[in-house]
């Protein structure tokens, strides 16, 4: 009876050891060591990067070009080249008027463009046109 008894509780007892040892989770997969792990490779000095710098540096801040097509470029005549003006709806434009002589450009001297207060966060071209120009003060 006693031995009887002993291998029914021996019984549960032996399962569990089974299934442990079955388990994948039984065997966990051995850690990787420092000595194991690939050794890194040594780190080259960075280069410093260097921007191109435009022939002419844009207005800081000024946005993009203005488009000829812009609603309210086409309203005003602009042209991108005061060349391209149109002579018969606009009769009082002269060659030599562009918007780096005109008194509402805000770009600097030398700049290929700036802002105008007519199309704010747009830049006009330099050698650009509008029906709005007024001859910059000498
Ligand atoms: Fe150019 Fe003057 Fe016209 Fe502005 S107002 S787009 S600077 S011509």
């Amino acid at each position: 009876m006693t031995t009887r008894r002993r291998f029914m509780f021996m019984i549960p007892a032996s399962g569990a050891v089974l299934a442990a040892a079955c388990s994948d989770q039984a065997t966990p997969p051995p850690a990787a060591t420092p000595e194991a792990a690939p050794a890194a490779p040594p780190a080259a000095p960075m280069a410093p990067q260097e921007e191109p710098v435009p022939a002419t540096p844009p207005e800081a801040g000024a946005g993009p070009m203005l488009d000829e097509a812009d609603a309210a470029a086409v309203a005003l005549g602009y042209v991108v080249d005061t060349a391209r003006a149109d002579k018969t709806k606009y009769p009082k434009h002269a060659a030599d008027q562009t918007c780096s002589n005109c008194a509402l450009y805000q770009g600097t001297a030398g700049a290929d463009a700036g802002p105008c207060p007519l199309f704010p966060g747009k830049q006009v071209a330099a050698q650009g046109w509008c029906s709005s120009y007024v001859k910059k003060p000498a």
